[in-house]
């Protein structure tokens, strides 16, 4: 028996401690203290990221008629993003505190004045959270009350760091030292890692890791209409590493600086419907989400507003999810246009055109791009599926689990076998003879060490959906039949190897 299931009161930290503690994720370079913005996935972690991964490949490329894969180098030539536009403007506004040595990104940066009877009497900051605007308030009520200032506070106005003007900027104090005087203006910051390709370490040896796998598409697009079979409309697909100097990767895995997309560029004719292709990407893109086990109540859509898009854009919803520590975007759905075709045809002098066999004219296709984190996914998938609950045995004692409720297509483990004693030689036969086929198909876990009970729960924590028992009645009794345990419901049944098979061909796809 079970009471219903708890979100602990620090969601974040729970999850983190259990990424740590059953090895899913592991700080980069820990031995060493640690290195900021990156991360290793241990065992479990490996095997989620990867069902991930094949569920997006499977569903978005092997089982559509119309899209292609493609895997491009991480490091490709400088010109591809000089046309792209990343050398000249994929930047964050970047904020020095010259004190504290800390840097910020100034659109997280908040900041408002303390206003006491319509006069400005100082000024407050707090970094972007869930609560800024509570955060600011409390820091401007600290002030008023510090200084003894007589009079009505007013509602602090919030506004971004990048909004500051020129003599505001040196009364903002510096969230690290809580002084004013310390932070330098914004300036332009390019997230690009660069390194020197060959021998010269000079200015000609300039090359980037990328940080966006969707140009590997476009400068591979004359490659692959001529060499397959594709027609319009037709989408091109891609899994990789993308590398961003983020300035303050944080949040756990949800900005770091290595980290991995799944992209795929959808092209269609320039005449074609493309608001009726994007709104279909993106109902495309939230039933996916849920197919992996997101529950619709975290999900939710944002618009960018014309005024912010970039001027090619045609339009871009995010489909954000709601984390602990806020509401983010996970997923990008943009409309880009003709724009990156259009660039790298200039740059490159090599038309990106295909024929119209109907007005025998070329054109440059238009592409709808959806682009998601796989590490964001991974980050969802553990937030939305833990849960701490009371459960109450036989003997009526209450203990507390911890289960992490992965939906069975992306769960490390699929089942884990259980022979119920170790030393009962037929008994672990069987047991051992059903690990041995499960493995060929499925990621299985053997475990015949402890008490039932706590196998059960080892199990809970690493989101197996299933474990199977091998006990007295399978070996005595006929029908060749094992108690099947289901992690959520916590019920168990009887089921013959035959059924187990069908129930995973039915869930695990
Ligand atoms: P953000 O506004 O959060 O920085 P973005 O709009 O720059 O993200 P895109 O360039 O559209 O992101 O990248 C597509 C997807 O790649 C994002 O929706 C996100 O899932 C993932 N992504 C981008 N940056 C990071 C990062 N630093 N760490 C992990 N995932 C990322």
């Amino acid at each position: 028996m079970s009471s219903p299931a708890a979100e602990p009161a620090n969601l974040m930290e729970a999850v983190v401690s259990l990424a740590k503690r059953r090895g899913f994720i592991y700080q980069s370079s820990e031995i060493y203290g640690g290195f900021n913005g990156f991360f290793d996935f241990g065992p479990l972690g490996v095997e989620l990221k990867k069902n991930i991964r094949d569920c997006w490949w499977n569903d978005m490329v092997r089982r559509r008629d119309d899209i292609v894969g493609l895997e491009s180098s991480i490091i490709m030539h400088p010109k591809v993003w000089e046309a792209s536009g990343h050398v000249a403007g994929f930047t964050d506004p970047l904020v020095d505190c010259k004190v504290s040595k800390m840097r910020y990104r100034a659109d997280q940066l908040f900041f408002s004045p303390i206003v006491v009877d319509g006069k400005t009497v100082g000024y407050v900051s707090a970094l972007e959270s869930e609560k800024t605007t509570e955060d600011l308030q409390a820091a401007a009520e600290s002030f008023k009350r510090k200084k003894a200032i007589q009079g009505t506070l007013e509602p602090v106005q919030p506004r971004d760091f990048t909004a500051a003007r020129e003599e505001e900027i040196p009364l903002i104090p510096s969230p690290a030292t809580g002084e004013p005087g310390s932070l330098t203006p914004p300036r332009s910051f390019n997230m690009m890692f660069q390194t020197n390709v060959g021998a010269m370490n000079d200015a000609s040896s300039v090359a980037y890791l990328r940080p966006e796998t969707a140009q590997g598409m476009f400068v591979d697009f004359k490659n692959v209409t001529d060499t397959t079979r594709v027609k319009l409309p037709f989408g091109i697909a891609q899994i990789g590493k993308s590398f961003r100097n983020e300035i303050t990767p944080r949040n756990f895995i949800f900005r770091s600086r290595e980290f991995e997309q799944m992209e795929m560029e959808y092209f269609i004719h320039e005449d074609a419907d493309w608001a009726k292709c994007h709104e279909e990407w993106i109902v495309w893109c939230e039933a996916w989400l849920k197919s992996i086990g997101l529950p619709e109540s975290h999900l939710s859509r944002h618009t960018h507003p014309k005024e912010k898009l970039a001027f090619y854009s045609r339009g871009t919803v995010d489909i954000m999810f709601k984390y602990p520590f806020g509401v983010q975007e996970l997923w990008g759905i943009a409309a880009r246009g003709s724009y990156d075709l259009t660039q790298h045809a200039k740059a490159s002098g090599k038309p990106q055109e295909l024929f119209d066999e109907a007005t025998k004219k070329k054109f440059v296709p238009h592409v709808i791009e959806p682009a998601v984190g796989v590490d964001r996914i991974l980050l969802a998938v553990l937030c939305a599926g833990y849960a701490e609950e009371d459960v109450t045995d036989e003997k009526g004692n209450v203990e507390k689990r911890t289960v992490l409720r992965l939906s069975p297509r992306i769960a490390p483990v699929k089942v884990a076998v259980l022979p119920l004693i170790k030393n009962k030689e037929l008994l672990v036969a069987r047991a051992k003879d059903l690990y041995t086929k499960l493995k060929r198909k499925y990621a299985v876990n053997y475990d015949d060490g402890g008490a039932i009970g706590k196998r059960y729960r080892r199990q809970d924590e690493a989101g197996t959906p299933w474990c199977v028992t091998i006990d007295f009645d399978t070996i005595e009794k006929p029908g060749d039949t094992f108690t099947l345990r289901e992690r959520d419901s916590m019920q168990q049944r009887r089921i013959t190897e035959a059924e187990l098979f069908a129930l995973l061909e039915e869930q695990v796809y």
